[in-house]
């Protein structure tokens, strides 16, 4: 059988702290998650630098 790891540091997990073995795991794994979710809009703001990307009306009725 196959202990479950912890994702952040590959140490067998704690219980309580699942699925990280540690607060510290846990929280930095959030930490990730939040630059990711902070990145994500930062790619799509520049959206009228990079192309139009509102289609034509005629499009919006098809
Ligand atoms: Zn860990």
């Amino acid at each position: 059988m196959t202990v479950p790891k912890c994702p952040i540091c590959d140490r067998p997990r704690e219980e309580r702290f699942k699925p990280f073995c540690s607060k510290r795991c846990a929280q930095r794994d959030l930490g990730n998650w939040l630059n990711e979710d902070y990145a994500i809009p930062a790619i799509e703001a520049p959206e009228d630098e990079e192309e139009p990307s509102a289609p034509p009306t005629d499009e919006r009725l098809h």
